[in-house]
């Protein structure tokens, strides 16, 4: 594929999605679309409960849609999945408690059958900052630690899709804004086609080529923004008048103009 070409990547039409509990059921998602372009970076903001997880499960192949269609760079999930290409990193960082964390980190290439790079490992502990710890058990970090391992397995396969539920949510600020960073260098680096969710619209405009905003329950897209800033981004970006326009942008949609005016959001 050329930069002139670059396919497509996330090719999601109509989706719905109807959670049945007992006699109760729970619309999630209503009619949701979405397309990017392939190796672009797309992020869903949106209130709690508004289904965002529930996409990005779909596209993982842990849901079905109860209608409509979820394509990624051409593939299904499932197929996606069979390709081992995918790298998840979702909230609860989901650590086997009885491997350590380069063990953890090594999984998905083992389920996959392939043979892991020692470089590789080691340069991906020292990305997300956890040398000295490459014996420890999950157990023996704290949360932020736990879910650096996470994002750590996630790149392991050096994935061209990469689907990440609020990577970040449960990191203090500093860390936040440094595992960010690297996201960025590493996406640069090798963009795969990426699907994040998170509550920071900082952070969501900082990284992102593409921002979908969501609605409440049942989830449908209000708009998508389109965020202009020039790559390679630098932290310096976000203080700039541009950066904060789009801030603003996306805060209305999430939290209506009254809130920002009266600097709430
Ligand atoms: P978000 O990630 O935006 O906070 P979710 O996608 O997790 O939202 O959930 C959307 C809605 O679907 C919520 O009302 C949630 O309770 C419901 N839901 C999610 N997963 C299930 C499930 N497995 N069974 C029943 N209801 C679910
Ligand atoms: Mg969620």
């Amino acid at each position: 594929m050329t930069s002139d070409s670059p396919g497509t990547g996330i090719d999601i039409t109509g989706l719905t999605k109807t959670f049945k509990l007992g006699r109760r059921s729970v619309e999630a998602l209503q009619s949701v679309d979405l397309h990017t372009e392939a190796g672009a970076f797309l992020t869903l903001l949106g209130p709690s409960g508004c289904g965002k997880s529930t996409v990005l499960r779909i596209l993982a192949g842990l849901e079905t849609p109860t209608t409509g269609t979820a394509l990624i760079n051409g593939y299904t999930p499932a197929e996606l999945r069979g390709r081992h290409e995918l790298g998840i990193a979702f909230q609860d960082s989901a650590l086997l408690p009885w491997r350590t964390v380069v063990s953890n980190i090594k999984l998905p290439l083992q389920v996959a059958g392939i043979a892991p790079d020692p470089k590789l490992i080691a340069d991906l502990v020292a990305l997300v900052g956890l040398e000295g710890f490459e014996k420890a058990k999950p157990a023996q970090l704290s949360g932020g630690m736990r879910q650096r391992v996470s994002i750590a397995r996630a790149l392991v396969v050096k994935p061209t899709v990469l689907l990440l539920d609020e990577p970040f949510g449960a990191l203090d600020d500093m860390t936040r804004q440094r595992l960010n960073l690297e996201l960025l260098r590493i996406w640069t680096e090798k963009p795969a086609t990426t699907l994040m969710v998170t509550h920071g619209i900082a952070e969501a405009v900082f990284l992102s080529d593409l921002v979908a905003v969501m609605s409440p329950r049942p989830g449908r897209v209000l708009e998508i923004v389109r965020i202009d800033l020039p790559r390679p981004r630098t932290p310096d970006m976000m203080r700039t008048p541009e950066f904060h326009k789009i801030h603003d942008q996306l805060s209305e949609l999430l939290f209506g103009r009254s809130a920002v005016a009266e600097g709430i959001a």
